[in-house]
């Protein structure tokens, strides 16, 4: 494996590999859920190409940015024993100038949900992305649906950019009691691990309404917020793929979201039905 850190390097390298390149943008701190869209990269692409940083510009001031989890030594052999050709670690100031050309994201997806309480954070993120798929330009990038709303908006800017790469979707990896995993969860002491999974714990409630013929979204809804009530809800929703509101769930192009605060940590999770 081979570990670059400078963005000009790194494209010089690929530009004259013209191989079909598999990426995988991180934030570090790898757990099974990012060993997935690394797999499935390895599977479908003949070089993979993993980034790990930490983006500044998509955390808010007074955010974790600065306590965001480091485990660069682990990162690299997982990355490693995961098959990964090149590991991208670039620093930010290779990746950020002074005065920076920036994208702003689409003013209603981007400014609800997880935009509602963290407005600057899809500007980050997609210009964060941009800037990665430039560097490394490959033929498929994976993205966790884990992240529902930056996988959207991610697409939704691939589109309208017309960018030549085909964003995948990797389905959500979960500890075994159900917790989607991220790399957030290390900061849940074992009160709050065992509170988190009413998050879970609601999702599948939803789903089984749901199964049982139950589509009605408010009703759906508001038995999710009575399994969530002990935790600090920031939104529950139910949407359709386009992350359009509908009043009843539409198997097959539908989402439900939950966002919830457990002591000081925010955790996302979400079904796709
Ligand atoms: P992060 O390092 O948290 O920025 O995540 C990097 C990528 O991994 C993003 O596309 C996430 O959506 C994806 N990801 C994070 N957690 C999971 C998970 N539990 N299952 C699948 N993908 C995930």
């Amino acid at each position: 494996m081979k570990i670059i850190s400078a963005p000009l390097a790194l494209k010089e390298y690929l530009k004259n590999s013209k191989k079909r390149v598999g990426f995988v943008p991180t934030m570090g701190a790898l757990h099974e859920g990012h060993i997935s869209l690394i797999k499935q990269a390895r599977e479908q692409n003949e070089l993979v190409v993993v980034s790990i940083f930490v983006n500044p510009t998509q955390f808010l001031k007074g955010e974790d940015l600065d306590s965001y989890p480091k485990k660069d030594e682990a990162d690299k052999k997982i990355c490693e024993l995961s098959g990964v050709d090149i590991l991208f670690f670039p620093h930010a100031k290779d990746i950020y100038g002074e005065d920076e050309v920036s994208l702003v994201a689409p003013n209603i997806r981007g400014f609800v949900l997880e935009g509602s309480s963290r407005p600057s954070h899809f500007n980050g993120v997609l210009t964060v992305v941009m800037k990665l798929l430039n560097i490394v330009q490959p033929t498929n990038a994976y993205f966790g649906k884990k992240d529902a709303q930056q996988l959207n908006l991610i697409s939704l800017m691939v589109k309208q950019l017309f960018m030549s790469v085909n964003i995948v979707g990797v389905d959500t990896v979960r500890e075994s009691d159900g917790l989607a995993m991220s790399s957030r969860n290390t900061y849940l002491s074992l009160q709050e691990r065992e509170d988190s999974l009413k998050i879970s714990s609601s999702l599948y409630e939803a789903t089984k309404m749901i199964r049982n013929s139950i589509l009605d979204v408010k009703i759906i809804k508001n038995r999710m917020r009575e399994i969530l009530r002990p935790l600090e809800v920031e939104y529950v929703e139910i949407l359709s793929r386009e992350f359009e509101y509908l009043w009843h769930v539409e198997v097959g192009n539908t989402v439900i979201l939950v966002e919830a605060k457990v002591g000081k940590t925010r955790l996302l999770d979400n079904v796709w039905l």
